[in-house]
């Protein structure tokens, strides 16, 4: 018999569950505590906990989080963690420091169904979505792996997969991570989903009233441009996603991110610069550009630094909040687009 994993459940699942055991909720709250908030994982060590609750407890259930079957190291500093899971495929998460953020970049699936033609996840195809345990268990298992004192500071769900497309997990998931009394405590605001473009699930996670950040991976400027970079947009095209950005509900003073990957000869002309400051215009816009990051067989390559500068300026001109993102572990595989671990490990 398979015993549930405790970790991926609600505080309040927690909860029921001790209810349903014939012990009071408050045990469930404990339970909640010691997994997200201590990082306990092993039930003999809540100590605070009935023995005879204990082991109805273990009768059912266990704590399953995801060991790191390697972790890589690269030059600048970030590691990536390559995780086997219960079925034998593998996923990676990836740390990054930064001055005092310790950035950590989770998977939401197994592969990814968009094929955007750029990304070295969308040649796999999607094997499968991640559960709420073994989203939440990245998260976990990297603050172990942390010296002591050290702790992830900032969670951005852009590694393999797409996040709204595994609705269900990634809403419980940041359920679990931005709760501060019984869940991990993150503040929203260090939370960042970032999505290709699903105008259904933007609108569904803005009514969660989550208030994590919402990144949309844009890339290029007009229809034409973008279908042939995300064969998504043929079903969700600029007028449609913009629309339902322009709607997002944002707190005061937050932005949403937008992803530009800069393809030498492909979007990163001056013009092509123009027409984004101007889709962008009105909306609160920070726009991250990322400098293609190189794999095997990729079509494409980074633009020459003055390139990629000079779209920068263009729309630092029309007032927008502009970074360059010089992508981290790109020597070890671990930079944007470049995780396929269930094909290369
Ligand atoms: N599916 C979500 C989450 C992945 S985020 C999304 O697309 O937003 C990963 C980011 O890295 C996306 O913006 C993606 O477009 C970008 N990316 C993919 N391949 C890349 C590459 N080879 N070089 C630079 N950025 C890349």
């Amino acid at each position: 018999m398979s015993r549930e994993n405790l970790v991926g459940r609600l505080p309040s699942e927690l909860e029921d569950l001790a209810a349903a055991l014939g012990a009071s909720r408050y045990r469930g709250r404990q339970v909640a505590t010691w997994i997200y908030r201590k990082g306990v994982f092993d039930l003999e060590a809540m100590t605070d906990l009935p023995k005879d609750f204990r082991e109805r407890l273990a009768l059912g259930a266990c704590i399953a989080v995801p060991e790191p079957e390697r972790v890589e190291p690269s030059r600048d500093g970030s590691r990536k963690l390559v995780f086997v899971l219960g079925d034998g495929s593998r996923v990676s998460s990836v740390l990054m420091p930064d001055d005092d953020r310790m950035t950590l970049c989770v998977s939401t699936q197994v592969g990814c169904g968009f094929e955007c033609r750029f990304c070295l996840t969308g040649v796999m195809g999607l094997e499968r979505n991640l559960t709420p345990a073994e989203i939440v268990g990245q998260v976990l298992a990297a603050n172990r792996l942390l010296a002591p004192g050290q702790r992830v500071t900032h969670i951005v769900f852009m590694g393999m997969g797409e996040p709204l497309a595994n609705f269900a997990a990634l809403v419980t998931s940041l359920r679990i991570l931005s709760d501060a009394r019984l869940g991990v405590g993150y503040s929203p605001r260090r939370i960042t989903v970032s999505t290709v473009g699903l105008v259904p699930g933007i609108e569904k996670l803005g009514r969660e009233n989550l208030k994590v950040n919402l990144a949309v991976s844009l890339h290029a400027a007009t229809d034409q441009a973008r279908e042939r970079l995300m064969p998504v947009n043929r079903s969700f095209d600029l007028a449609a996603l913009m629309a339902a950005l322009r709607r997002y509900p944002l707190a005061p003073r937050q932005r949403i991110f937008f992803e530009y990957v800069l393809l030498d000869g492909v979007n990163d002309t001056p013009e092509e610069a123009r027409r984004l400051a101007q889709l962008l215009r009105g909306l609160r816009a920070k726009v991250n550009l990322i400098p293609f990051n190189d794999w095997e067989g990729a079509e494409f390559r980074r633009p020459p630094l003055p390139r990629i500068l000079a779209f920068q300026s263009v729309l630092l001109d029309a007032g927008i909040t502009t970074t360059v993102r010089w992508s981290k572990g790109e020597d070890i595989g671990a930079a944007c687009g470049q995780l396929r671990e269930s094909v290369t490990a």
